[in-house]
């Protein structure tokens, strides 16, 4: 974002901190336009829903994402051990297994333990979704039994042949990781 001339808000005489991050600290990450309209920077996950990572920690296997589906999509059915939030963008979603339908301004919290099928509806505007995951999604198959999983190093892997097919550059990723 262009910084603007400064205005005449009642905090502008307050100093900043002179010291602002801890010796051992990783910088903030800034990153405008989250839910961009570019669609190279939308990973494809499923055959009908993309993700833009947004943050993504190794170490906490946890990643920050927008999720976009520009028609009907799917993202088939997983079990959570780990918590997931969700703060609705634009369109539609829900999942199979709740009776609610999740659009723009609504946040969801699930709790470690849940399983679900997520669904993006036909809508006017694309889905898009800013989740923060902790991994890993165990997937399930059509009896709920575990058949596979995916975690924040599918996620990075993922993310990285994108990046390197659509000309961002894979080591344009790691400046995400934090
Ligand atoms: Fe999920």
């Amino acid at each position: 974002m262009v910084a603007k001339a400064p205005g005449q808000e009642f905090w502008r005489s307050i100093p900043a901190i002179a010291h602002v991050f801890k010796p051992d600290t990783q910088r903030e990450a800034y990153i405008p336009n989250a839910a961009t309209d570019d669609m190279r920077m939308y990973v494809p996950f499923t055959e009908t829903v993309t993700s833009r990572p947004l943050w993504i920690s190794p170490e906490r296997n946890m990643w920050c994402d927008i999720l976009q589906a520009t028609s009907a999509g799917l993202v088939n059915r997983h079990y959570h051990p780990h918590e997931v939030f969700a703060y609705t963008i634009s369109g539609q979603w829900s999942y199979l297994e709740h009776d609610w339908v999740a659009t723009r301004g609504d946040f969801v919290y699930e709790s470690p333990g849940e399983g679900h099928t997520l669904v993006a509806h036909e809508h006017a505007e694309a889905m898009r979704v800013l989740f923060i995951v902790k991994g890993p999604l165990i997937w399930l198959d059509k009896h709920g039994n575990a058949d596979g999983y995916f975690d924040v190093h599918d996620y990075i892997a993922m993310c990285r042949t994108h990046y390197d097919s659509v000309g961002l550059g894979a080591a344009r990723l790691q400046t995400l990781f934090r």
